[in-house]
């Protein structure tokens, strides 16, 4: 079993980490597997390496050691290219020159989000700079038994519609970049908070289309709410790490915390 734990370096580590880092940790423990740390740093924009260094200097305090030197996305280009040159060798890829505002005019899916309406899918623009470049996402259902919440059935095309892989500033997506990578080090199970529990269905599907043939197994686990409808977000002080060690929290007394939250 391997696995892997992996932070933005978009803030700093907070409790939420935490509790993800615990059942990751706890999985691997249990079935003698091995845990690889990435630093998922594919929004550039957003990545600083001040957090990058103060999210491993945060783990090894609290005693989460990995099996293995950290991997960085932003390290990653090739494998990227990769897997996107086998998607466009399939003729799944092409150039969308859609505007943020002309996205957000599209209507909602079944859940919330707006699945990409498909204009620019028969335009035939070329991948190129300045613009986003799109996957085409089929109908058709992704199955998957998820080890925490049972037998799930999502449809990707419903969902979300043709996927972006890379966005008009030049960053990979973290849908594409995550399946990427996770093919790429064979990792064999995703532990992860629920939030991204729908993503699960788009990122079988694109690992299917990398010509990955089995899938991880998934578990998806609760959140750490800051009330009753807001997850923690990694700006909020009062639950980083950092503000507590510096409020003289033990790792120990840290640790016990965040194993209550989701108990
Ligand atoms: N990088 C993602 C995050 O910080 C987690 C990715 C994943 O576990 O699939 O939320």
């Amino acid at each position: 079993m391997l696995t892997r734990f992996a932070p933005a370096p978009t803030g700093f580590l907070h409790l939420g980490h935490v509790v993800n880092a615990l059942y990751v940790w706890g999985y691997a423990r249990e079935a003698g597997g091995r845990v690889l740390l990435r630093i998922e740093d594919h929004d550039r924009q957003r990545s600083r390496p001040e957090y990058e260094r103060a999210i491993l200097e945060d783990l090894a305090w609290l005693g989460f050691q990995a099996d293995g030197p950290p991997v960085r996305q932003s390290d990653r280009e090739p494998v990227y290219r990769g897997a996107l040159a086998r998607l466009a060798g399939q003729g799944l890829m092409y150039g969308c020159a859609c505007t943020r505002a002309e996205l957000q005019q599209a209507p909602p899916g079944l859940d919330g989000e707006r699945p990409y309406p498909g204009t620019c899918r028969s335009r035939g623009l070329p991948l190129a700079d300045g613009i986003g470049w799109r996957v085409r996402m089929t109908p058709g259902e992704e199955r998957f038994d998820d080890r925490l919440l049972g037998p799930q059935v999502q449809d990707p095309s419903a969902q979300c519609g043709d996927l972006l892989v890379r966005d008009r500033l030049g960053n990979w997506t973290y849908q594409f970049a995550v399946v990427a990578d996770d093919w790429a080090q064979q990792i064999t199970d995703v532990i992860r908070g629920v939030d991204l529990l729908a993503s699960t269905g788009r990122q079988i599907r694109l690992a299917r289309l990398l010509g990955r043939a089995t899938p991880p197994r998934f578990a998806h686990h609760p959140l750490v709410m800051r009330t009753a409808t807001e997850k923690l977000s990694k700006s909020d002080g009062d639950t980083g790490v950092r503000d507590l060690r510096a409020a003289g929290w033990a790792a120990a007394e840290v640790l016990a915390h965040a194993r209550a939250l989701v108990s």
